[in-house]
């Protein structure tokens, strides 16, 4: 992912700032409707006019910051709205001109996209507070429109890029909060390209040693494997060349810092990291994926258990592809490939965001993604907003919100329920209606009789038996894993007159 150069704009003429900007910015518009594009367009003038002579800490006229996290936003292709929402994102918070002034020009959604990631203003609350309030009213902003969560994410994308105007304590401060919230979200929604340019800008700022530790040590080694995965390409472009494997595109992609970091963790060993440069091969169809992967196999020696098929069960995410790892016995090379389709590709980079792209070939995309239950944590985290927390409070269960990654269950119907890792047929009951958690008895998980307080896991089709004379019990509370399950079960207690 690649940010505007805004280096030879001009620092001292406005007028000529906003003209180089412009010339910049327009052809990267090219995808958009010319109606769509003029609207862009006057959102580009406006906000020159109303940022005026603002400068950035780094010294840049202030309008760099808003046209290129627009530019952001067009190279992902989105649509008209939220480009002119990004040129506008921090007039009313930090200029003259209003939200009502804006709604002479715009239309409603457009002023609502700037109304939603528009901080309330300094004067009116001080200090953190404003912080976790602001987040606030962001979650409730993205569950009416969830596009805000786009600007925002670009806003933020390039405030990270110039921390290095910051004083060191504050640049940390704002790494870290991304890290814990920002690029989760842009993960949960599938956005890897805007996840990954959060973590790989954060990184150096939240963890300094380690970062310079890491690069000292892999460096060498990214050169390495880097020399034997063009070798490899060149072996499997043959091999498939030869065979029925129809591909698009091969090519090497060397695995983000940040994410090496997080894998040595685990694995504690370069060697041991068979994905730090990986090929990649792109197919048009499904069937083409496994096609590869047989050519591959048949090539190639195997390495036991390494076939991670997301495409037969995609990460909870929706991210899909095939992940093989692969020895040639002949240079003693292993490496990963990782196959998918081009709409999978696209899926991988763009994630929910594809939805309001312009791209060719969104049609094929597969937006269940976009159903209500699987945008749930988005309505968790509003209802967070509700509950009576201290702004501490608040802010550590939003984290621990985001963080905690989510398995899909299956209702016999087929529906998708989505819960935290760890939850139990307990809690996926009490999704359901309280009557069914209440009256719960016992869980058929894939048609195997279970307790209730057994663990699910991602893709399991869950039945729950229920019984008219069953009652909520006080253990039940150590059985739930999460809040909603466990503030009805209290309330429930309460009622049959058991303190709790
Ligand atoms: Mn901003």
């Amino acid at each position: 992912m690649k940010l505007l150069d805004t280096s030879q704009v001009s620092t001292k003429s406005l007028t000529k700032a906003a003209q180089q900007l412009w010339v910049l910015l327009e052809p990267e518009l090219s995808y958009l409707e010319s109606t769509d594009k003029e609207v862009v367009e006057l959102a580009f003038w406006q906000m020159a006019e109303a940022h005026g002579e603002q400068r950035r800490k780094s010294g840049e006229f202030y309008i760099t910051h808003p046209v290129t996290a627009c530019h952001l936003l067009a190279s992902i292709k989105l649509d008209r709205d939220c480009l002119a929402g990004a040129l506008l994102h921090d007039v009313p918070e930090d200029t003259d001109v209003t939200l009502r002034d804006l709604q002479k020009t715009f239309s409603k959604d457009i002023v609502f996209l700037i109304s939603g990631i528009t901080k309330l203003s300094v004067i009116k609350y001080k200090g953190e507070d404003r912080y976790a309030e602001n987040l606030r009213r962001m979650f409730v902003a993205i569950g009416r429109d969830l596009r805000v969560i786009f600007i925002k994410l670009a806003d933020r994308i390039h405030n990270l890029s110039t921390l290095n105007a910051l004083p060191p304590e504050k640049a940390k401060r704002i790494a870290m909060e991304s890290m814990e919230i920002y690029a989760p979200i842009a993960e949960r929604l599938g956005i890897g390209i805007f996840k990954d340019a959060i973590e790989e800008l954060c990184f150096p700022y939240v963890y300094p040693d380690e970062y310079r530790h890491l690069i000292s040590l892999s460096s060498v080694e990214y050169r390495r494997r880097e020399k034997h995965s063009e070798r490899m390409i060149t072996k499997v472009t043959s091999c498939l060349d030869n065979t029925d494997g129809h591909y698009i595109k091969i090519y090497g992609r060397a695995k983000k810092y940040y994410s090496l970091y997080k894998k040595l963790q685990e694995k504690n060993s370069l060697d041991k990291i068979y994905d730090l440069v990986a090929i990649r091969i792109i197919t048009t169809s499904v069937e083409d994926c496994y096609e590869v992967l047989s050519v591959l196999h048949r090539n190639f020696e195997q390495l036991d258990g390494r076939v991670k098929d997301y495409i037969a069960t995609p990460k909870s995410n929706g991210y899909q592809s095939i992940h093989t790892t692969l020895l040639d016995s002949h240079s003693n090379i292993v490496f990963e490939a990782q196959i998918r389709t081009e709409a999978m590709h696209e899926f991988a980079e763009y994630g929910v965001a594809a939805h309001w792209s312009y791209k060719q070939g969104t049609q094929f995309q597969d937006f269940s993604f976009l159903d209500p239950e699987r945008l749930k944590w988005i309505r968790d985290l509003i209802d967070l907003g509700k509950e009576q927390l201290t702004e501490e409070e608040y802010l550590k269960y939003v984290k621990l919100d985001l963080f905690q990654d989510r398995i899909f269950v299956m209702t016999p119907k087929g529906d998708a329920i989505d819960l935290p890792i760890g939850a139990t047929a307990l809690d996926f009951a009490f999704r359901i209606h309280v009557h069914i958690g209440a009256q719960a008895v016992r869980a058929r998980v894939n048609d195997q009789v279970q307790k209730i307080s057994h663990e699910l896991q991602n893709g399991d089709v869950v039945y729950i038996e229920t019984d008219k004379n069953q009652k909520p019990r006080r253990n039940w509370l150590q059985i739930v894993k999460t809040r909603q399950a466990a503030r009805t079960i209290r309330a429930l207690l309460r009622k049959q007159g058991i303190v709790v």
